[in-house]
Order: structure tokens, then sequence, then C-alpha cells
């Protein structure tokens, strides 16, 4: 089996959130499956990073595409060796900033273009005639709006065998353009129209995606059920009620590589489940390097974190000080909206020896954050799946979560019963608001004083098996499916 994953983010080429933990680890997982015979490549725009990461980069095609001249380098994955066909064309992709937005952080006024000829150059690679004359995808899974063009592309214009699959990882962001964007999208008009790929007289790539594809995935099965009703719908749960018995829930993994206490090359000291005295000496230096009190009997809540409304951290300030008095200490890692940023660097300005807020992208301080941290807050609005609970399980650093999306699927609140049996692993707030976030908190915290029964959390969290392995399993049989028209 052939198959193309077409991504605009993979780890550790480029990486703005979790699509790109998911593009670089999904792909590589299904590889190493023992049933998977096949080749499994990897489309990428060549932004300048990806350029520079690229092992053994060889230029194999020239194409033009939406009327731009583009080269296709194929070269290898740094980590895992698989092969990547990156789409250059530095006029597009080779420009200071993020694949999305500028250093300023505002959108691209030409992202319709960029993703359009990525997906444009997706469907030509699943064409009879495609550049690449040796190898014509039998599948393409393409992954959010971004991408979300190619199945029209294949199916309007191409008319390709290829079959192909929308992975749905955010419906929020739904790349939506103005129709004057029909042109030079080269997307023919006549399907402009509600049983196409316009969106409230917009384009909607992610429309497009979602209702051209052959079948339909999402991150986990609880947002699977969630998309389909109005309030996590988007204005899409129409559409992905009419495409149900096509659309599959299949809740992500973590890249054990990466993310693994016994081994991070983020971390002065190495833990795991057995020999778990390791994460105290993280949680010190971690004091230490955030300028925070060292004390080990403060509890040390974790973020890292997009700071959108999405992510319900805006609940946070505001009960900060209350947790404070009581000795708590923050660790918090993310930047987005700018208000919510000044109010944690006015909380770290006032509680310095309690508040360490940084803003940025930063690698390693998120493992040191995940590592030295006694729990984890995320009490997200809606989370498609998150991938951050799951580093908290992995890591012995409990998640205080929402019950939503891939939060519900993957958190076990604690309480008597879940203790006796077994599966407490975090906390769950049921009503995502200030109050009952600070009631969960609490809760955590005095079951964090009673270490035997925390390490009991710890222990049953860190024991999970939240590899790619069983999801990439599920992948495959969803290749599998969508290969034989099922
Ligand atoms: P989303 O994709 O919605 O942002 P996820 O929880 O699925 O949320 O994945 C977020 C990923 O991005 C995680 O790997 C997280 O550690 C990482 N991340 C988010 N913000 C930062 C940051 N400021 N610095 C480093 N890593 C971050």
């Amino acid at each position: 089996m052939r198959v193309l994953f077409a991504t605009s983010e993979a780890y550790p080429l480029i990486k703005t959130g979790g699509l790109a933990d998911v593009s670089g680890a999904l792909p590589k997982a299904i590889s190493h499956l023992k049933q998977f015979k096949g080749d499994i490549r990897i489309l990428i725009p060549g932004y300048s990073a990806v350029l520079s990461k690229l092992k053994s980069p060889q230029t194999v095609a020239n194409i033009v595409a939406l009327g731009h001249a583009c080269s296709l380098i194929t070269g290898k994955m740094p980590d895992s060796g698989l092969t990547v066909i990156a789409i250059q064309n530095a006029h597009l992709y080779e420009r200071p900033g993020g694949p999305y937005s500028d250093e300023l952080g505002q959108d691209w006024v030409d992202n319709a273009l960029r993703f359009g000829v990525l997906s444009r150059i997706a469907s030509l690679l699943c064409s009879k005639n495609s550049p690449l004359l040796d190898w014509q995808p039998d599948l393409i899974q393409c992954n959010d709006w971004q991408t979300g063009l190619a199945p029209a592309y294949m199916k309007l214009i191409d008319k390709s065998t290829t079959k192909s699959i929308l992975s749905i990882h955010n419906l929020a962001f739904q790349g939506c353009f103005d129709a004057s964007w029909l042109k030079p999208l080269e997307l023919p008009a006549a399907h402009f129209q509600i049983n196409g790929f316009e969106y409230f007289k917009q384009i909607s790539f992610l429309k497009a995606g979602i209702f051209y594809a052959d079948k339909l995935s999402t991150v986990s099965p609880t947002y699977a059920q969630e998309i389909q009703t109005s309030k996590c719908g988007f204005g899409m749960e129409g559409l992905l009620k009419t495409r149900s018995s096509d659309l599959t829930g299949i809740v992500n993994g973590i890249d054990t590589q990466e993310w693994n206490p016994a081994s991070d090359v983020h971390l002065i000291k190495h833990y795991s489940n057995n020999r778990i005295t390791g994460k105290k000496a993280i949680k010190h230096a971690l004091q230490q390097q955030l300028g925070l009190q060292m004390d080990a009997n403060a509890p040390l809540l974790g973020v890292v974190s997009r700071l959108t409304y999405q992510k319900g951290l805006d609940l946070l300030p505001e009960m900060m000080p209350k947790l404070i008095k009581h000795g708590c200490q923050f660790a918090i890692l993310g930047s987005g909206d700018k208000v919510l940023e000044a109010h944690f660097s006015a909380l770290e300005e006032r509680y310095p020896a309690q508040v360490s807020m940084n803003t940025g992208y930063h690698e390693h301080l998120s493992h040191n954050i995940m590592a030295g941290c006694d729990m984890f807050i995320m009490p997200s609005r809606f989370e498609p799946c998150g991938l951050n609970q799951l580093y908290g399980l992995a890591y012995g650093t409990p998640p205080i979560v929402s019950l939503t999306g891939g939060l519900a699927d993957s958190v076990c609140d604690t309480n008597e019963m879940s203790l006796k049996n077994n599966t407490a692993t975090g906390f769950v707030v049921k009503n995502v608001n200030s109050a009952s976030l600070l009631v969960t908190i609490n809760r955590a915290i005095n079951y964090w004083k009673d270490k035997k029964t925390w390490r009991k959390i710890q222990s049953n969290g860190m024991q999970r098996d939240i590899s790619w392995d069983s999801s990439a399993i599920d992948y495959l049989a969803l290749y599998e499916k969508t290969r034989s028209n099922n």
C-alpha cells in the first residue's frame, strides 16, 4: 500500500502545535507495524526550516501548480528516515515567521494560495500523470484545512482513483477565503455551492475536504460525536451528520522516543514508574531555573499551551492569588492572547517566587515543565484530542482536565471507586468555569498531600499504554477500509 500523508507541519521539521506531533509520529508508527506492507511518504511545504533539516535532499521533479513553478524535493526525516516530499517555492514558503503567520502573528495574506498549492500538488501526485512517475499513492491522508482542497481537486479535476481520508485535528480552523480566490485556486465555479466547497458565501478548504474525501477521521471518539452537534460543530455539524457512517474517531498516541521520562534528552535526570526519584531533582532544578522558591513541599502546577479561548486558561488568573496564598506555584509556558499573556506576566511580577510566565515557543522548557511539575492544568472548552494531558500521564504529572473530546477519552477522574480499581489517572472538571476549576485544583492538591495515594495516581497514568502502537493499528484498519471502499 502506498500512502501519501499530506500535512502543513511535521515534527521535527517544523512545529506549531499538536498536528506536527501527529504528523511526525503517526506515519512512523504505521511504517513500523509488522502488518503494514507498504510505503508511507510525507508531503509538506518547503519552509526554510524544512529544507534545512531534510536529510539527503534531492530535486526529483519540477511542476507548475496554480500558476506557480515548484520543485519537488525528496529527502529523509531526520529522526525516522521516512521519505519526505517537500514543495520548494521560495516566494510561497521561505519567509521569516511561522507556517501560517508572519513574525507579528498576522496570518499570511496569501494563505489560500500557499495551501492551495499544497493541496493541488497533493492531488497531482495522486493522478495518473503524477510528476513522480514511479510512485502513485493508493491512498492519501489529508490533515486539517491546509490540505482540505486535495480531495476536491482529486474528484473534480484529476478524476483520481486514489482513495482519500481527511483527518480533522481541529474543526475550529476551517480555512475560509473570499470567493475571489476561486480563479487563482483553479476551482470549478459550478461547485461553489452548498453541495460543494462553498460555506456561507466563502470557499472553505475544510468543508471541501469533509465533502469530497472518501472517509473522515478525527482524533478521539468523543470529539467524533461532539462535532456532529451544534455545540462543537462550528456550523459543520449538519454536513458531518450526513457523513456519520464515514467518520471514525481515533485517539492520538504520543511519540515515546521524544516523550519518555526514562530517556528524554531534555531532562537532567531520568525516571520511570519504578524509579521516580529523578522527578524530584527535575522539580528542584526547574524551580531554580524559573526563579521560583526552591521548595519541594510547594505544589507546582504546570501549563504549556497556546493561549486561546479554546484552552480555557483565561479562568486561571482570577483564582491564582487564592492558590498562591496556600503555597502553590505555577510554571506557565504559552503564547497567543496578548491580554492573557499580560495577566500571567503581571502575576509573575507580583509573585516572583511563585509564578513563572514564559512566552514564545520552547521545546526544552516544555519537557521540563511536564517532568518537573506535580500536576498539569488543561481546562479546555473543547479539545479534539490534546497531547499535553497524555504527556502528563506518561510523566507522572497527573492532568487536571475538562470533560470534553480527547480529554474525556484519556483521563479518568480520581475518586474512591477509581482509586480502588486502579483507573484513577487525573482530575476532571465537569463544567468549565472558575469555581469548578478551583474546587478541582484544590481536590487535586489534597490528594497530592497524601503521598501514597498520589503515587498510585501517578503510577496508574504511567502504566497506561499511550504510545502510537494501538492507534496506528486503528489507522491501518481505516486505510484498509477506505481502500476497499467499505
Ligand atoms: P494544540 O495542537 O491544540 O495546540 P495539543 O495539546 O494537541 O494542543 O498539542 C500542543 C503541542 O504543542 C504539545 O506538544 C505542546 O507541548 C506544544 N506546545 C504548545 N505551546 C508550546 C510552547 N509555547 N512551547 C513549546 N511547546 C508548546
